[in-house]
C-alpha cells in the first residue's frame, strides 16, 4: 500500500479514486469483460479497476494524462506484459489507433469535469465502438437518459440517444471514493447504434439544430429558429413554433431536421 498511498489527488485531474470493492466487483460484473475484447480503459488512476480487468483482459489499454500515475502503474503492473499503458490526453487521443485488435469496448471512471466533451470526442470514433461504460455524476448520467419534458432533458439527451443506446446501470455514493466527491455517481452503459433507429438526413443540420435549440430552452422554437429564417422557411414547417425545445422527442428533433433538410432540395 505504501505507493499508492503516497500520491496526492490531483483536483485538477478529476481524481476521485475508487475504494469500495463493492461496487469495483459490480462495474467490472456489468461490464463483463471477455479475453478477447479491445477493452480500453480511461483514467486508470491508482488501478482500482485496472488490476481486475487486466485479469480478465491481459491486452488491456489504459489513457492517463498523470505521468506520476503513470509511473505508478507501469511498475504496479510491469509483471502484465499485454498490457498497453498511454500516458496521454483522452480528449486529444486518436481511438482509431486501436482498432487495429477489432471493436473499442471503452470503460472508465472518468474525471467529471471533462466527462462531457469527452464522450462527444468518442462519439465522433463510434462506428469502431461496441459499447462504453462510465462512471459519471449521477445527475450527467439522468441527462443522458432523459425523457421529454423533463427538467434534465436537452442537447445532450438529444444527441446521446439518438447515437447510442443509453443503460442507467445503478448508483454509487460519494463514500466509495477516496477523496469523496461532492456529488452523487452513476454508471451508465452506451452502446452506439451501428444502424440508428432514427436517422437525420443531414447529420451537421441535425447538430446545429438541437444546439440553436437549448441556447434558451425557456423560448418557443420559433424564437429558437429565428436565425435560421434567412436560409429556411420556418414558419411553413408543419410544426406547432409555440411549442418548448424541451417538449420535442428524438423522433420529432430528426424529423424537425429533415423537413429543413429537405427544403434545400427544391
Ligand atoms: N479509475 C481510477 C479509479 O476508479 O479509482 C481513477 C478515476 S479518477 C475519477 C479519473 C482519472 O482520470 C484520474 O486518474 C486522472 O488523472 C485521469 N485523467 C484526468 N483527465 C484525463 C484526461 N484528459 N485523459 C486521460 N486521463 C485523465
Amino acid at each position: 500500500m505504501t505507493e499508492l498511498s503516497n500520491h496526492r489527488a490531483r483536483k485538477r485531474f478529476g481524481q476521485n479514486f475508487l475504494v469500495d470493492e463493492g461496487i469495483i466487483a459490480k462495474i467490472i460484473s456489468a461490464i463483463n469483460p471477455k479475453p478477447a475484447d479491445n477493452l480500453i480503459e480511461i483514467g486508470p488512476g491508482q488501478g482500482a479497476l485496472t488490476a481486475p480487468l487486466l485479469e480478465r483482459n491481459p491486452g488491456l489499454t489504459a489513457i492517463e494524462l498523470d505521468r506520476d500515475l503513470e509511473q505508478l502503474l507501469a511498475r504496479k503492473f510491469a509483471h502484465h506484459n499485454d498490457f498497453n499503458l498511454i500516458q496521454q490526453d483522452a480528449l486529444k487521443f486518436d481511438f482509431s489507433t486501436l482498432n487495429t485488435r477489432g471493436p473499442l469496448r471503452i470503460v472508465g471512471n472518468l474525471p467529471y469535469n471533462i466527462s462531457t466533451p469527452l464522450i462527444f470526442h468518442l462519439l465522433s470514433y463510434q462506428a469502431l465502438i461496441t459499447d462504453m461504460h462510465f462512471m459519471l455524476q449521477r445527475e450527467v448520467v439522468e441527462r443522458m437518459a432523459a425523457e421529454p419534458g423533463t427538467k434534465v432533458y436537452g442537447r445532450l439527451s438529444i444527441i446521446v440517444q439518438y447515437h447510442c443506446k443509453v443503460d442507467f446501470l445503478f448508483d454509487v455514493p460519494p463514500e466509495s471514493f477516496f477523496p469523496a466527491p461532492k456529488v452523487d455517481s452513476a454508471i451508465v452503459r452506451l452502446a452506439p447504434y451501428h444502424r440508428k433507429p432514427l436517422q437525420a438526413d443531414d447529420p451537421e443540420l441535425f447538430n446545429n439544430l438541437v444546439k440553436l435549440c437549448f441556447q434558451q430552452r425557456r423560448k418557443t422554437l420559433r424564437n429558437n429558429l429565428k436565425q435560421l429564417s434567412g436560409s429556411y422557411d420556418v414558419e411553413s414547417l408543419p410544426f406547432d413554433l409555440g411549442r418548448r425545445p424541451e417538449t420535442l422527442s428524438l423522433r420529432e428533433f430528426v424529423d424537425l431536421s429533415n423537413q429543413l433538410a429537405h427544403q434545400h432540395e427544391h
